[in-house]
Order: C-alpha cells, then structure tokens, then sequence
C-alpha cells in the first residue's frame, strides 16, 4: 500500500473516532430519561434521590484519546471490552487450564472473576461515597446500582421480597436484565451449562458489603445465557447463601428447570487463609517457646555441671586412692556424658531457632584427625570391643584450611562413637579425601551390624533409630546423626550414608575446601609460640561455689588470683590497682553486670589513657548473640560455662 494511501486511511480513521467520541459526549452531558434501576416503591424515592445524583457525576465524561484518557470528575476511568471479561476469558482459562477438566478450569476462572470484581466494587464504593458525602447505609447501597448501569454494567431490578438491613437478615434478590456477562455469551451465539454472571454478582455484593459494613456474597440463581427467562441474583451474608438458595431453588416455579449455581469460594478461602495464618503464628509462637525453655533449661542444668565437672578435675588432679580415681573418673564419665545430652539438645534448639553461627577459622585438619584418631582409640579401648581404629590423610590437602573446628570435630564425635557403639570386632576407617578442587570428603567406614535401606533417611530424622532394640542395647538419644546433618548443611555440605545391614556402614559428609594461604599460616603460627607468664588475674564471680572452683584452677594453673562477687566490685578493684594481666569477668551478676562493669572499665582506661586489659567473658548463656553482646561491650574474648580446666587456662594464655 503507497504512503499517501495508508495517511488517507489513518486520516479517514480519526475522523470516525472524532465523531464516536462527539457522540458519546452528547449522550453523556444530556441528563437521562427514564430509571436506571427498578425498586421497591417503599424505597423508589431513595433511588431516584441517587439516580440524580449519579446522573450528575457521570455527565461530567470526558474523554480525550489524544491522551488516552477518560475521566469523570477528574477520576480516571477505562473502558474493557465486554466479553473480553466474560465469555473470552473463561474460553482462555478453560483452555489453560484444560489439563484440570472443564468444570475446574471453569470453576477458576469464575472465581479469579468474582475476586476482582469483589474488590473493584469494594473500592469504587468506597470511593463514591466519599466523594459525594454519604453517610447512610441505605444512601450508600442505592448509588451502587445507579452507578453499575452507568458504567455499563447492568441494569438492576431489585424485587419486593428483599429486606436490605445491615445484619444477618440482609436479603437481596433481584434481576440484571441486560448484564453485560450475560449479554456477551448470548452475543457470541453460545449457550452456557451453568450462569455466567460472575463478576455481576462480585461487584454488587462488594458495593454493598462497603456500604453496609457487614462481608455479603452474591450467587446468580438463573441466568440468560444457559436460557433461563431473567439473570436473577441472591445477596446474603455467606454463612446464609446456602439457606436462601436452598429456599429459592424449592420454589414450586423452579421445580421443573434445572437449577445450576456456584457459590464463590471467595468467603471461604479468607476464612481458610484467617485459621491458616491464626494457626501458624500459634505454632511459632509455641516454638519459639520451647526453643526458650530447651535454653533456660539448659543454661540452669550447665551452671551447676561446672561446678561438678569441675572439683572433680581438681580431686584427680590430687593424690587419691586407686579405688577414689575409680569413682571419681566414673563421676566425671557421666557429667560428660549429661553435659554431651545437654549440649545436644541446645544444638538443636539453637538450630531450630536459625540461631547457631558457624565459625570459618584457620585450622590444621591432620591435627585435627590426629587427635580424633587418638580420642577414637581411646573410646574403642574403654568400651573393651575388639576395634582396630585406623586413619587415613590426604597429603595433597593444604595444612591448615578454614572450618569451624569444634563442629567438624562434634560431627567426627558422632559419627566415629557411633561406628565404634556398633562395631563390636572389627576395623573402624576413617579419613578425608579432596574429592576436587573446592570439596572435601570425609568418611567413617565400620565393619559393624550394618542399617537396613529403608533407614538410611530415617536415621537422620529427629530421633530416628534404626530399630528400637539396638538402642536398648547400645544407648543414644538419636540425635547425634540430625545434629551432624543440620551442621554438615549450615556448612554447605551433605551427608549420606552407605550401608549393607550385617556387612558395616560408611557415612560420608563433604565441606567446601578453603585452604589457607601460607604467609598466613605462619604468622599465626608465631603467634601461638608464646610463654606462660605468672601473673595477677582479676576474677569476678557471683556464685561462691563456681567462684571458688574458679580460683583453685586459676591458682593451680600458677597465678595470682583476686576474686571480686559482682561487677561493681570489679570496678572498684580495677581503679585501685590497674596492673591485673586480665580479668575474667562473668555475665549475669547482681548489683552491676559484666556487660555494664566491662563498659565502665573500658571508658576509665580510655579517660586515663591506660594500657587495655584483656577482659574475658564467662556466661552460663550460649545463645547465638551473646558472643557479639560480649565482644561489643569490650570484652576480648567469650567462654561459655561450664569452663574446662585446660580451656580456660589456654584463653588466658592468649593474653599473659
Ligand atoms: P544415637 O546413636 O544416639 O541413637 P544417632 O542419630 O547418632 O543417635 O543415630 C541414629 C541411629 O542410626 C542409631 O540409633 C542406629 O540405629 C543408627 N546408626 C548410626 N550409626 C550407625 C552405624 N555406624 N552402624 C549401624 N547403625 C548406625
């Protein structure tokens, strides 16, 4: 087609929708002759108060495609396609969703429908009637049908027996003789099975569920398009749709034709989502609980174990009879072995309460699997099972790499006193391999009573053992196996299990593989060659007992220890003689805490320009933040009880 051809065109077009718009213009500024709605006599004066109304906000049209724009009283509008709302899309949907059968498909294309339009006639209410100042319900719920046939929706006819009140007895029925769903359908010459006044029934009941404060459903009863003589809708609060329906569909008018309808699930799914949400934030709430409680619970149970685990450290260290270190070994095997359950049980609920922070330190892995063949050797040897323990290292593997040792260290635990526990003659293998070039893989090969298949997932779970007469007979909790994969996972690793029940078991776990560069290695290396000075110590401890246990340690490790029972205390010592080495400060503490004692004693040090003391917190508590509470109130270093003789004596070493 030439140029000057497709202008003439394009040119002959515009002045067509010139002359569309002038005309629609017309229809609109003139006022309109004859109701716009058919009501009731007893409320007719109401609707012709509103039709008036309305009809003067509508004539106020305006529409200027230049923009693209159409506006009644300066509110945007947009004009859609009739049966681009109707019968198109439910035809679009059915085929979408063609694979869920007709009646689904249609099923959920109606109730998309119903929802927006629910909303939209929700909203223009809403709007209108703040625009036009009305306060009473029934004002309010009279301009909807005005408006509805002046935006091309339908015309209204509601019918006597409707009892309009703002509570359980709102009753509405009435007819949309030209629905635009309705009219669409029968436009394209196709028949429905089942009414199609969808968004009809969406948007009344909307309007006037806005206008009367109370939720209201609509359902459409019969309907022009599958035939029926009129569009008749019922409107009622949801919990009383079935009741009316039930009602109107035993009419003895109705008996004979065949009565379809859907009831909008619109009510139901809000309920459902309602319960959902009320359900879940009790479940959170309730978890959230327990996690407490396994804390403070675990916390109350470790503060007396230290004082336990701890005098018996100092007995054995003394000169006691063979048959003494007997009961005294035995007495710190089962505070160890309730310690390990208490700790599993904090991990779990530390997990669960996303609240466990993985270290990423430089570490030596070949001594760190030395020390784990010699603690598994020492296990096998103490359960008095014929078990060869062997290890295995890979020298292409760089000396130190980044892990959080104490939890690679706890996941070995698990795994190797668990081949051990269910070896009882055989070899136990152990090692890691660089499976390549960013993992490592670990294994712990036993040639012990085997898992049958079907428990390889089970055993991971929350308590899941094997068969309940193995644990009789060898003991555990079943949770060391979840513990390990959580931690294996919050590494970035996995874990699985090989297995052949009778034949023995191999767990694998891999973790990514940062080893550490060299310059690096030695310089920390240096650092840890350093001398154990004699020196004075400020310890400062509430619970006498602890206190106590504390500073026989301290002093038998060969320092000079001054005792403070609070955080004031603490302040008063460290301002009469500042040349404590450090000070070891604990957490909770009446008159005034460790936090609030190491803040103050931070300020004066900075006030007199003094030499900083390393200070080292102790707390009972292990929750995830106490590290980064400590560490910012201006503690160098963080212990949490119950504190091992050698470990406490190394973090002072760190600092004298
Ligand atoms: P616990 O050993 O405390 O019961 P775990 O979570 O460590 O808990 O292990 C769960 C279960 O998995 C054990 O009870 C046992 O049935 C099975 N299991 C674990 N390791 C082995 C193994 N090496 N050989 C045979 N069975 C094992």
């Amino acid at each position: 087609m030439s140029d000057d051809k497709k202008i003439n065109e394009l040119l002959a077009q515009i002045q067509k929708l010139e002359q569309e718009n002038a005309m629609l213009r017309r229809d609109f500024n003139s006022p309109t002759k004859g109701d716009t709605v058919r009501v009731p006599d007893g409320i007719k004066p109401l609707f012709d108060e509103a039709q008036k109304t309305v009809g003067e906000y509508f004539r106020n049209l305006k529409m200027d495609p230049t923009r693209g724009t159409i506006e009644i009283n300066d509110q945007r509008y947009v004009l859609v396609r009739a049966s681009a709302l109707s019968n198109d899309f439910l035809n679009t949907i059915q085929h979408l969703y063609s694979d869920r059968g007709e009646k689904e498909a249609l099923s959920i294309g109606k109730n998309f429908l119903f929802d927006i339009a629910h909303v939209i006639g929700m909203n223009d209410a809403k709007n209108f009637h703040q625009k036009m100042n009305l306060i009473d319900p029934i004002a309010k719920l009279s301009a909807g049908p005005v408006h509805f046939a002046y935006s091309g929706w339908a015309f209204v006819d509601i019918l006597p027996e409707s009892t309009p009140s703002p509570d359980d007895n709102y009753y509405l029925i009435y007819h949309h003789p030209f629905s635009f769903e309705a009219d669409s359908w029968m436009r394209s010459g196709k028949k429905s099975s089942t009414p199609v006044c969808v968004m009809n029934s969406g948007y009344s009941s909307g309007w006037c569920e806005e206008s009367f404060g109370i939720p209201l459903t609509a359902v459409e009863v019969t309907c022009k398009a599958k035939g029926d003589e009129h569009c008749t809708f019922i409107m009622s609060p949801p919990h009383k749709i079935q009741e009316h329906v039930n009602r109107f569909t035993s009419d003895s008018k109705y008996v004979n034709k065949k009565i379809t309808y859907d009831i909008p699930t619109f009510f139901e799914r809000k309920k459902v989502e309602e319960e959902m949400r009320n359900a879940r934030k009790k479940a959170e709430e309730s978890d959230k609980a327990k996690s407490e409680f396994l804390a403070n619970m675990s916390h109350e149970i470790r503060t007396p174990m230290n004082a336990i685990i701890g005098y018996v450290d100092l007995m054995l260290q003394d000169k006691v009879s063979t048959e003494h270190r007997e009961y005294l070994e035995t007495l710190k095997d089962s505070g160890k072995l309730l310690l390990n359950l208490i700790n599993d049980i904090l991990d779990v609920s530390k997990i669960e309460a996303g609240q466990l922070v993985i270290e990423n330190v430089p570490y030596s892995l070949g001594g760190l699997l030395n020390s784990k063949e010699e603690w598994a050797k020492a296990i096998a040897l103490k359960s008095g099972q014929e078990v060869k323990i062997v290890k295995k290292y890979s020298d292409s593997i760089a000396d130190e790499v980044y892990v959080d040792p104490s939890r690679l260290q706890q996941i070995l635990n698990n795994l190797l006193s668990n081949a051990v526990k269910f070896t009882s003659k055989g070899t136990v293998e152990f090692g890691v391999i660089l499976k390549d070039e960013v993992t490592l893989e670990f294994y712990v090969k036993d040639s012990g009573i085997g898992i049958n298949e079907k428990d390889h997932t089970k055993i991971f779970e929350m308590f899941g053992q094997a068969d309940a007469s193995t644990t009789r007979e060898h003991g555990g909790s079943g949770l060391g196996l979840t513990i390990s994969k959580k931690l294996v996972e919050l590494m970035g690793g996995k874990i699985w299990v090989e297995s052949i029940k009778g034949k023995g078991s191999t767990f694998f776990f891999t973790l990514p593989y940062k080893p550490v560069s060299s310059a690096i290695v030695k310089k920390e290396k240096t650092e840890k060659v350093q001398e154990v000075i004699k020196d004075k110590l400020l310890l400062v401890e509430d619970n006498l007992i602890n206190q106590r246990l504390t500073k026989l340690i301290l002093e038998k490790a060969g320092y000079d220890v001054v005792t403070a029972s609070n955080g004031q205390e603490a302040v008063d010592y460290y301002k009469a003689s500042s040349d404590f080495k450090v000070i070891i400060m604990d957490i909770q503490m009446p008159v005034l805490d460790g936090l609030s004692a190491t803040q103050i004693i931070r300020f004066h040090e900075a006030e007199q320009k003094l030499k900083r003391t390393p200070i080292i917190a102790l707390t009972a508590h292990a929750m995830k933040g106490d590290k980064e509470k400590c560490l910012e109130a201006g503690c160098d270093n963080y212990l949490s009880k119950p504190i091992m003789l050698d470990v406490l004596v190394n973090a002072i070493k760190k600092y004298v």
